[in-house]
């Protein structure tokens, strides 16, 4: 297929968007080796890296679409070529043209629906608080000790939103002062902008900012890792710093300073999957497991690959909103590894893993095999199985 964009735009554009870390390429295949659609197709970063170096990169295949931007190949590539801002720079000329292959196709009603609404799930802006209906959860206050900003899939996916609801009664327990923004809270962009529409996320990291500053908001707990990764690392390039806190993190300070006191028994074997952006791409791996290793009677066993290591959901990037063949799914091998390691339970902290691992888990008829839940649920579990035993352990 001919190329869309000639060379010279091409090798511009990649140039602008870090193509220079293209060219240190010395063609070693280690990207290949670590990526994870090499155990489900055959597919080859280095090949991109090659043809965007000389513009030869055809923008209506759907190879520059696949990468999840995990962060495997960048943290094992020996001559540091920054994989994933390039392929999102590939992608920000295909969305110029428009040049969306079918597997991409939802994108574009995606970015009506942010447009219109300020989420990609094309629901209403003024219900984005019916999720917290029944809890007494108050608008967000300048005096409050923190904003809760729980993201898009927690505050409109039915599954998600028990997420939301089991982090505000653990919220409540703690004696936590938090608010929320309602229908004033917008995508925080993350997986738009690595779709390589850079406008959009532009428009919504401005219009949240705004809304932060104008509520006079300095410290925020988010639920997911990508609203995480997005406020802690992108938007400082607006020139301005917001203290962001994953709910992994949160529970750990509150474990730590005793304000939340989990002293129910839950006796499960139980396995952690580390999402690529509060693992990898943000080094969080300790705070998880060390408030799952609080809880009496649970087992925390190691998959496979885990860590450093873990294998990606396949939902990052954008590829949470695109269409993926069975027997290309990355959230079937990971069910897989969980089974293999003897948990009953996969438990994790990212909605988009959690959607993908619900999935799998239909497909694979894996009801009466692995529960998925996010850690959250199972603190929330723990808690109440002391309310209702009335058992305290010592
Ligand atoms: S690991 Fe780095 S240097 Fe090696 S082929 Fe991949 S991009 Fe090139
Ligand atoms: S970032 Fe992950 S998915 Fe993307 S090419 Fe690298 S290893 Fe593959």
């Amino acid at each position: 297929m001919e190329n869309i964009a000639d060379y010279k735009e091409i090798v511009e554009v990649i140039k602008e968007q870090g193509g220079d870390a293209f060219k240190r390429c010395f063609q070693c295949g280690l990207c290949d080796t670590v990526c994870p659609w090499n155990k489900v197709i055959t597919f080859s970063m280095r090949k991109i890296v090659r043809e965007a170096t000389f513009g030869m990169t055809d923008i209506e295949a759907e190879d520059i679409w696949r990468c999840t931007s995990c962060g495997k190949c960048p943290q094992r590539c020996p001559r540091d070529v920054r994989q994933i801002d390039s392929v999102i720079a590939l992608r920000r000329v295909a969305t110029e043209y428009m040049a969306f292959p079918s597997a991409v196709q939802p994108i574009r009603s995606i970015r009506a629906s942010l447009l219109a609404e300020g989420n990609p799930l094309n629901e209403k802006r003024e219900d984005r608080a019916a999720w917290a209906e029944g809890l007494g959860v108050k608008p967000f206050e300048q005096d409050m000790e923190i904003l809760y900003f729980p993201g898009c899939y927690p505050s409109y996916d039915p599954r998600l939103k028990k997420v939301a609801r089991a982090t505000v009664e653990i919220l409540k327990k703690a004696g936590v002062s938090f608010g929320i923004l309602g229908k004033e809270e917008n995508c925080c962009g993350e997986s738009i902008r690595k779709t390589g529409d850079e406008e959009m996320f532009i428009s919504l990291a401005k219009a949240n900012i705004k809304t932060f500053i104008d509520h006079g908001v300095k410290r925020i707990l988010v639920s997911s890792p990508h609203c995480y990764h997005t406020f802690k690392n992108e938007y400082p390039e607006f020139m301005v710093h917001f203290e962001i806190v994953h709910i992994t993190q949160f529970l750990f300070e509150l474990i730590e300073a005793g304000r939340l006191k989990i002293d129910g028994k839950f006796a499960k074997k139980i396995t952690y999957h580390d999402p690529c952006y509060l693992g990898r791409h943000n080094g969080i791996y300790d705070e998880p497991r060390e408030v799952l290793s609080r809880i009496d009677g649970l087992e925390l066993v190691e998959m496979a690959e885990t860590r450093e290591d873990a294998l990606c959901c396949g939902g990052g990037a954008g590829r949470i909103w695109m269409e993926v063949p069975k027997g290309e799914r990355f959230s079937d091998i990971r069910l897989k590894q969980a089974v293999d390691a003897g948990a009953e339970e996969l438990v994790t902290a990212c909605p988009y893993c959690i959607t993908n691992f619900e999935d799998s888990r239909i497909t694979m008829e894996y009801d009466d095999v692995l529960k998925i839940k996010d850690i959250t649920e199972v603190i929330l579990e723990a808690i109440k199985e002391t309310e209702e035993t009335g058992e305290v352990n010592a």
